[in-house]
């Protein structure tokens, strides 16, 4: 029987149970894939907690890469043996994963199968948060949280990309000289100092034009205090906890501000869509602009380990694991 990681209760990292799951065939408009890397994402634990809740048991994880070993009814466009990727899947975390095709993306030659299966999810994210949910400009400052994150070393290098001037918050030495590495202008150890008034200093008491905040909780405030009359604030994730409610005249006294609360869905609603972000992502790996920096690879049985290290701060760039 093939082995799969399934939530049967949900809670903290030791809900994750590694266990044999019956062999799976695929629906109409769906394939069987051999799992090679399966991506881990933040995501994942607001699953795993119910914080984002599902129907139990279920399987775990959105996102991975690998080998196509069977093809469902009415299926176009895949074939066996075809190398795929998908971002937005649900029981990745497993030997072997039902995709809808619909979701699925060719992996190009010259993408390994580790890379296919770090780049979707987030680097979808960072295509949409910064060409997208706040279009960056040239010469725009924008400010990044957890710079040395999945998420956010791809954002930081797209922003560069697009001629923006990026400053980065990190939480050790070690993430600060990999925001660095990937292209921050400037970097706030947030862990240290009240990275609102450093923000102002930096941009001459103006204020950044964004904030791509994915942390939530506890940068929010400090976020809304950083952006220059009618900035915007991306709100696209809580890794720090959630954002109580909010009063909107908090948006008027902060200088006529905006805030979003984007979804990656919302951002890939058409097929059209997702082959634009992920073509642009993949063209960018080939050409050697964008690094997907794998930050720790771990077998499938310690995919509890993995969220341990994520939920704990200790991680940088992208985790996968292994079947
Ligand atoms: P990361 O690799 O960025 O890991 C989370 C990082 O958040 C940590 O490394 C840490 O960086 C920082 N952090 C700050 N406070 C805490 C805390 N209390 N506990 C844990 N981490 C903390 O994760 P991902 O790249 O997978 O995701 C980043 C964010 O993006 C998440 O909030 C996720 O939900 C969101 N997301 C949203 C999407 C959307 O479309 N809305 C899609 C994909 C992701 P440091 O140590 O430097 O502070």
């Amino acid at each position: 029987m093939p082995k799969a990681v399934v939530v049967r209760a949900t809670g903290g990292p030791e809900a994750l149970e590694f266990t044999d799951v019956e062999a799976k065939s695929p629906g109409p408009g769906e394939l069987l894939v051999d799992v090679a890397a399966a991506g881990v994402n933040f995501i994942d634990c607001y699953h795993r907690e119910g914080r984002y809740p599902l129907p139990l048991p279920f399987g775990l994880g959105q996102e991975g890469a690998g080998r196509v070993s069977a093809v469902g009814p009415d299926v176009t466009g895949f074939a066996v043996g075809d190398r795929v990727a998908w971002a937005q899947s649900l029981g990745s975390y497993a030997e072997q994963a039902v995709v809808p095709a619909k979701g699925a993306v060719p992996v190009p030659d010259g993408v390994d199968d580790d890379t296919a299966g770090a780049l979707l999810l987030q680097g979808l994210t960072a295509h949409y948060l910064i060409a997208s949910a706040y279009p960056a400009q040239k010469d725009d400052t924008v400010l990044v949280h957890a710079a040395a994150g999945g998420v956010g070393l791809l954002l930081v290098q797209l922003a560069k990309a697009r001629g923006a001037r990026v400053i980065g918050t990190v939480s050790t030495a070690a993430k600060e000289e990999l925001a660095r590495e990937a292209g921050a202008d400037e970097v706030i150890r947030y862990d240290q100092v009240d990275f609102a008034p450093e923000v102002r200093e930096l941009t001459d008491g103006v204020g950044v034009a964004a904030v791509y905040d994915g942390v939530g909780a506890t940068t929010f405030d400090g976020s809304l205090a950083s952006l220059k009359p009618r900035g915007v604030l991306v709100l696209f994730g809580a890794s720090s906890g959630a954002v109580p409610p909010l009063d909107p005249m908090r948006l008027n006294k902060a200088g006529s501000v905006f805030l979003t609360r984007p979804s990656l869905a919302a951002y890939v609603a058409t097929r059209e869509e997702q082959e634009w972000r992920t073509g642009e992502l993949f063209a960018a790996v080939l050409d050697g602009s964008l690094a997907v920096r794998i930050g720790g690879r771990y077998p499938l049985a310690e995919a509890r380990r993995a969220h341990e290290d994520l939920e704990g701060r200790r991680t940088t760039g992208k985790l996968l694991l292994i079947p």
